[in-house]
């Protein structure tokens, strides 16, 4: 029994149940026509949904700063980090979200870390739908709240967690406890919304922060690319309401942000162990996040081509009689059940030049490994019609077709 044996068994299962991961090498810049070890692939599975991870725009953004500023922060916000472009890009971001005030971080892992370990503590009530993204269930865990998890859109439970009924209502109410309920505004892996016209008012009655994960919404969903609230004519100007957006996904950029109210913010300032002991990000990249930001405001026709193109697919693979989920988001999952049949797709489409990654547990729920289709505004139309050509070429179990 060496030190590595364990690992190397471990290792092993692994790949014996073909759950093992690998990376690719992209060496072409991210758009939908990509360079993949050495294999020309039309890709359907980045977080791109504006197309700008690759705009000159930003890249020009990011040079400029370059030659101002140099290229590393050189220190945390708190030290000598805390730079005008991080300033600028604050300030943006509150005015483009309608809030009070914003707080740039370097990842969203790392903003979500900030907003549930700042705001709770051992004696706290964390309550979360099952299907939010892994940042937020680590840092419940970390944060030492008694977590509760409800099951995928299941308001009936969420209410009854939160205790809005009454029944719980004095220990919610009782001084120095807090509770908080955190959502994915656009689920991830099923690219569906959060129900926050049942979420905000329940939360509002039960004195409970909401905690809204928009990492897929802002820039990709409501008319301005504002995100959820915007997306189902809510207002998030309430002062219990926290957002967390990302900056690597729709902004093309890299990076995170909380948006608050002020004091929330400053709290963050004082408190956060991912804000406080962490440099900062490179200026140049706060610069591009900026320049990202008003192409978003600014060319409102990139989400409406993205629209079209999720209609095209919608109405196209619904035909083929596949397995869609109920998603009006670029998200566009087509359920397959078992794992094997799912990364078999996955080649099968791969051999046609198409890039679809397969999704399988843990990641989801056992028996809904599913290719997850993420659509972008850099598709053009016959991108989708190649995906669809392939699509009916595929050899699905039974199950998947009519
Ligand atoms: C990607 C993602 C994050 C993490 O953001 P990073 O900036 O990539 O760390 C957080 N929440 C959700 C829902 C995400 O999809």
């Amino acid at each position: 029994m060496t030190l590595w044996s364990g690992i190397e068994q471990f290792l092993e299962q692994r790949r014996k149940q073909g759950l093992q991961r690998r990376r690719r090498i992209v060496d072409s810049p991210q758009a939908p026509e990509m360079l993949v070890d050495g294999e020309r692939l039309l890709s359907f599975c980045s977080n791109d949904y504006l197309g700008l991870a690759a705009d000159s725009r930003l890249a020009e953004a990011a040079t400029a700063a370059i030659g101002r500023y140099g290229f590393g922060a050189g220190a945390s916000h708190l030290v000598t980090g805390h730079m005008t472009p991080h300033h600028q890009l604050e300030q943006a971001l509150a005015e483009f979200t309608g809030s009070e005030a914003t707080l740039l971080f370097s990842t969203g892992y790392m903003a979500n870390q900030a907003v549930i370990t700042s705001l709770l503590g051992r004696h706290d009530l964390f309550v979360e739908d099952k299907l939010n993204h892994a940042s937020l269930i680590d840092a419940a865990r970390l944060s030492g709240a008694r977590v509760q998890r409800f099951a995928h859109g299941d308001m009936v439970r969420m209410r009854q967690l939160l205790a809005a009924d009454g029944s719980n209502q004095q220990s919610l109410d009782s001084p120095g406890r807090t509770s908080m309920l955190a959502t994915d505004g656009v689920f991830s892996m099923d690219g569906d919304l959060a129900q926050l016209d049942q979420l905000v008012p329940t939360c509002r009655q039960a004195k409970s922060w909401l905690l809204v994960d928009e990492a897929h919404a802002f820039g990709v969903i409501g008319d301005g690319g504002r995100g959820s609230f915007e997306a189902l004519g809510l207002n998030a100007r309430d002062p219990g309401i926290i957002r967390v957006g990302t900056l690597g996904k729709a902004f093309g950029s890299f990076g995170a942000f909380v948006a608050g109210s002020r004091e929330l913010i400053e709290l963050l300032i004082q408190t956060a162990r991912t804000y406080i002991y962490t440099t900062a990000l490179p200026p140049a990249v706060a610069a591009a996040s900026l320049a990202a930001l008003v192409i978003i405001r600014d060319e409102p026709e990139r989400r409406r081509h993205l629209r079209e193109r999720v209609d095209q697919f919608r109405q196209g693979a619904e035909s083929l009689g596949l397995n869609l989920m109920p998603s009006t988001t670029p998200i566009q999952p087509i359920l397959i059940g078992d794992a094997d049949n799912a990364v078999s797709a996955s080649e099968q489409l791969r051999r046609q030049g198409i890039w679809v990654t397969a999704i399988r547990p843990p990641t989801v729920p056992q028996g809904t490994a599913r290719l997850r289709v993420t659509l972008s505004a850099g598709h053009s139309r016959e991108h989708v019609d190649c995906l669809l050509d392939a699509l009916a070429t595929l050899n699905l179990p039974k199950g998947n077709r009519p």
